[in-house]
């Protein structure tokens, strides 16, 4: 008896039998763009493996103009057949089921050749489209249409056509986007007519067996969108066209409200595929921050949807299905919804990654080897470098014991999971301890590593991730009772109250920020409270907190530069909701009992202040380093014992994994 049994429940999905209601969703991994799709086939054919029973592609756009960038990939000619037939191979032998996604871009493409209903320049874009003449509309519906036998030959068992996101379909049902007066635009029939002539060239292409999936925006998140009866009606046209299976799309790209960051609770939009699944008789898809089974298993049960869509989940574990159909959820690496090496790395041009899985999209490189001779190995430090060290060299079958000095795992992820949104690094933990238990690693809580003792027990390798030390800046009158650190805030061990300054504006100055003004907030948790905060937009923000937040940091420029592409602007938009000052460009003179003293191009001023709490960056702690090499023991940094600077999870982690191939 599965803990699921909704979830494990058979579907049909037109032509298909499916054994479960999971759904790998589409995503722009970049492995879509390398000629020969061999790493593509890699990551479909491994998600297959952990039992997911259906997965989408990333975006394919069937002609040059629909491409997302110069350089994206587009499936538009027939030479390209035998590569995706890789893809279909690797997937199928794996006894798994995949469909292509067909995207065109429209104004949302990032080149100079793009085309709109419209010749509307997107707020996201850097150039305005080419409004499509009729031609250009009929060609690209020939361009759906050859791509949909293109993939049919090359092994697909359906396509995922996408119609949301403020792409080129989206752009044609929306007044926002669509201003032609012809019979391509004003009416709301007339807009429907592009999306669903593709729908209706597809399925001419390709045989009934062909499932057609449709992506269709459930809630747009913009102004000028279809209002929703008329989603309803689109919804009813897509199944009387021949669509087989609705999915979910949620928010424009161009949408000022967060849709799958750490700021969105969980399943926060089901109510709106509950809606469309009520009009419709084929199943509809959810989708959206749903990244357990457990949650999956509720909306399921709930009848919010008949499938649940996951993407960046089967980044994090490649057998998420599988773990779940064992009755083994605690087994599961959760995604910790942080984009930082999915979204992110797209969106500079790097292959897409996990923080917590760094292995995904990188299965033919960072491939699993046995060691030849296995060594004794000590990691000192049980932070997320560490944690990852010890398990990969375990299962490399290295025999290894894990130090901790504190009584638990976790290092500053301890701290970070107090950060309102993050809440989830507690999974990260859940699943380090549940995996090295399984991995035989020998947990030493509570224990300090020594050098002598690590000599006299005869490791034949030490790697050493002791981490980081929080930075002290040399400013006179640091070491006043009314100074922080942000370890002491964010441990719950000090309340700052009052006129709070923060010196420095890194990731965790505005972690702390955040801290401050949003712990406990509702909108992390639950879907109205989140949508009063973030859609509705009318409420001031709720805060226990009394006083004012002032951040400060020496570089010039606008803070928050280095956070992440895809989350910076929530964390700014957050902070600027609660009216936080930040003050740039400044030299630190003293702190005294008034606050911090600074001197600025405005002259000497004082910030006052009740609290200041010091977000200076960090240092390496490596003091192990030296007496191990002098004991003759090998010692191999990783983290930010290695290099404090710059370190974030997703380094720490990779360094963890990556640190196994030179024992
Ligand atoms: P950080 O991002 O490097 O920021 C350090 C801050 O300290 C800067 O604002 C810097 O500003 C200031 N600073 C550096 N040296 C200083 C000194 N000697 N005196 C006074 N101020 C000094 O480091 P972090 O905030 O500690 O974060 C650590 C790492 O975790 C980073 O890699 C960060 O990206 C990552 N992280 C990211 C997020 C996120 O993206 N949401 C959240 C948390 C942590 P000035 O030098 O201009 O004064
Ligand atoms: Fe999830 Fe972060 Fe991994 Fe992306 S990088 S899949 S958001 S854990």
């Amino acid at each position: 008896m599965t803990t699921y049994p909704n979830l494990f429940s058979a579907l049909d999905v037109g032509p298909l039998q499916l054994a479960n209601r999971m759904l790998m969703g589409s995503m722009h991994t970049g492995l879509e763009d390398i000629p020969g799709l061999e790493r593509l086939a890699a990551f479909l054919g491994r998600r297959a493996e952990g039992g997911c029973a259906l997965m989408v592609t990333g975006g394919f756009s069937t002609n040059a103009e629909g491409r997302l960038k110069d350089g994206a990939a587009s499936f538009d000619a027939p030479e390209q057949i035998a590569d995706h037939r890789r893809v279909t191979d690797a997937v199928h032998d794996a006894g798994g089921r995949v469909l292509l996604q067909m995207l065109h871009a429209g104004r949302y493409g990032y080149h100079a050749d793009i085309v709109a209903p419209s010749a509307l320049q997107a707020p996201i874009a850097p150039h305005v489209p080419r409004e499509m003449t009729a031609q250009d509309i009929e060609r690209t519906l020939q361009s759906f249409a050859r791509t949909a036998a293109m993939a049919r030959e090359a092994g697909y068992d359906g396509a995922e056509i996408m119609g949301s996101e403020g792409y080129l379909l989206t752009q044609f049902l929306a007044p926002r986007t669509n201003h032609r007066t012809d019979e391509w635009g004003g009416t709301p029939e007339n807009r429907m007519r592009f999306p669903l002539e593709v729908v209706r060239r597809v399925r001419a292409a390709a045989d009934a067996d062909f499932v057609i999936m449709f992506r269709m925006s459930v809630l747009d998140l913009v102004d000028g969108a279809p209002d929703p009866a008329e989603a309803l009606d689109f919804a009813r046209a897509l199944e009387a066209a021949g669509v087989d299976i609705i999915n979910s799309g949620i928010g424009w790209h161009e949408a000022p409200v967060p849709t799958i960051a750490q700021a969105v609770p969980d399943a926060a939009f089901v109510t709106d595929t509950a809606r469309i699944r009520e009009a419709v008789s084929i199943p509809v898809v959810a989708s959206n921050r749903i990244n357990s089974p457990e949650v999956a298993e509720r909306v399921v049960a709930a009848g919010q949807a008949d499938m649940i869509s996951m993407a960046r989940p089967f980044l994090a574990d490649a057998d998420f299905v599988a773990k779940a159909e064992a009755g083994r959820a605690a087994a599961i690496n959760t995604c910790i919804a942080c984009n930082q090496s999915c979204l992110d790395h797209y969106f500079t041009g790097k292959v897409t990654s996990c923080v917590v899985n760094p292995v995904a999209c990188f299965e033919t490189e960072l491939t699993l080897t046995p060691a030849a001779n296995p060594r004794r190995v000590a990691v000192v430090g049980g932070g997320p470098a560490g944690l990852a060290a010890a398990e990969r060299a375990a299962r490399c079958g290295h025999k290894v014991t894990l130090f901790e000095a504190a009584p638990e795992i976790g290092g500053q992820f301890n701290l970070a999971k107090r950060v309102p949104g993050k809440a989830v690094f507690a999974e990260t933990l859940r699943y380090f301890t549940n995996s090295l238990t399984g991995a035989g690693v020998e947990m030493r809580l509570g224990q300090a590593a020594r050098a002598p003792a690590l000599a006299a027990e005869g490791f034949d390798d030490v790697i050493l991730a002791t981490g980081v030390v929080a930075r002290r800046p040399d400013i006179p009158g640091i070491e006043n009772a009314n100074v922080v650190g942000y370890a002491d805030v964010l441990s719950g061990a000090a309340e700052p109250q009052g006129n709070v300054v923060i010196i420095g504006g890194g990731g965790i100055g505005f972690d702390v920020a955040l801290y401050l003004l949003e712990a406990g907030a509702p909108s992390y948790t639950d879907p109205a409270a989140f949508r009063a905060a973030w859609i509705d937009g009318a409420q001031e923000p709720a805060q226990t907190f009394k006083g004012a937040v002032t951040m400060v940091q020496r570089s010039p420029g606008p803070m928050g530069r280095g956070l992440g592409k895809s989350t910076g602007w929530i964390h700014r938009a957050a902070l600027k909701r609660h009216r936080v000052r930040q003050v740039t460009g400044v030299t630190y003179e003293r702190i005294d009992a008034e606050g911090l003293h600074i001197l600025s191009e405005d002259g000497p001023q004082c910030l006052a202040a009740d609290w200041i709490v010091v977000c200076a960056g960090q240092e390496p702690l490596a003091d192990l380093a030296e007496p191990l090499a002098e004991a003759g023991i090998g010692v191999h940094l990783i983290g930010g014992a290695k290099q404090a600077t710059g370190l974030d999870a997703a380094r720490a982690i990779r360094e963890g994994v990556s640190i196994t191939s030179t024992l």
